[in-house]
């Protein structure tokens, strides 16, 4: 009798990763494809990364999304780094073909894609102040800078951190302001067009509001890359400024649609991936 082919395997690669909505996005894409593929959480303790890795070839690896905490510490192990990954400094995207590793960031392009064509906000030529600078700030900064804002203010608690992403940034784009905001004065936060979070601080219930939300007002597009829970307490207070508001779906979304894209080569069911984001986000 004939040996059926096994499944394409793909997966996310981090730790932990249970919580996930990856999974419930990808699967829901290869079936819409007509792709007999699975996603497999991969979650490996910081010890076992270099055994994930030679194990690549047995398990038939085809391709996986890397999250918290290897998206920088993956780099040394790939074959090739996209260029636009590499001036990021952090992969969240690796497709395995004949062995070789390639790594790519697409929470850049997520952002941007669902920032310009979900939200239609025009970045060019705006003041935005982004809160973070760790790896999905430094993916959201990269992305804010291609889009040629005029202005990126760029706060982090850790001051080292935020010093080395506007360096990096200044580097690449001569063109756009980059500054660092040395403590909560100096975000001027009622300046900016738009304001993200690309911290942590508001994933837990008694978190508290990331800025000061009466420096908030009604002209400002207030977004927040947490998706989980879907409204923080930023986005609630931006709301009741009458400010326009955003969680972090839409960039998980199109992050996810590149990822897809990049690990099979066939063009990604964007509606069909939005519908079980959206049905997975209400059982987080
Ligand atoms: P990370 O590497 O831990 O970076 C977070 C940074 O924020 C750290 O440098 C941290 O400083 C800083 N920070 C913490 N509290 C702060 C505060 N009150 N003010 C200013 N800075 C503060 O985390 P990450 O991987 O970049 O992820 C950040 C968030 O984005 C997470 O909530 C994650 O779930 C979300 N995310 C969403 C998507 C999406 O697709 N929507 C994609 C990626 C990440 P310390 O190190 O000093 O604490």
């Amino acid at each position: 009798m004939a040996q059926g082919r096994s499944p394409l395997t793909y997966g996310i690669l981090g730790y932990p990763v249970s919580h996930s909505l990856s999974p419930v996005m990808h699967t829901a894409a290869f079936a819409a494809v007509g792709l007999d593929a699975q996603y497999r959480l991969f979650a490996v303790g910081p010890e076992e990364l270099p055994s994930f890795i030679s194990r690549i070839p047995d398990e038939h690896i085809n391709g996986f999304n890397v999250t918290i905490p290897y998206k920088e510490r993956i780099i040394p192990f790939l074959n090739e780094v996209a260029p636009d990954a590499s001036r990021i400094g952090a992969v969240n995207t690796v497709a395995v073909s004949s062995g070789r590793l390639t790594g790519y960031n697409t929470d850049a392009e997520g952002f941007l894609r669902h920032v310009k064509e979900d939200l239609s906000f025009d970045l060019a030529s705006r003041i935005v102040l982004l809160i973070g600078a760790g790896g999905a700030a430094r993916a959201v900064a990269y992305a804010l800078c291609m889009a040629q804002v005029k202005k990126l203010v760029i706060g982090d608690l850790d001051c080292a951190k935020a010093a080395r992403l506007v360096k990096d940034l200044k580097r690449n784009f001569p063109r756009v302001e980059i500054v660092q905001a040395l403590n909560p004065e100096e975000m001027r936060v009622e300046q900016a067009d738009m304001i993200v979070n690309a911290t942590p601080v508001g994933m837990k219930p008694d978190d508290p509001c990331v800025i000061d939300p009466a420096t908030l007002h009604q002209f400002q597009l207030v977004y927040d890359l947490i998706y989980n829970p879907l409204e923080t307490t930023l986005l609630t207070a931006a709301r009741a400024k009458g400010a326009r508001c955003s969680n972090g779906l839409g960039m998980l979304l199109y992050q996810g649609v590149a990822s897809f894209e990049y690990f099979t080569g066939i063009k990604a069911p964007v509606e069909v991936m939005r519908e079980a984001l959206a049905e997975g986000a209400n059982h987080l």
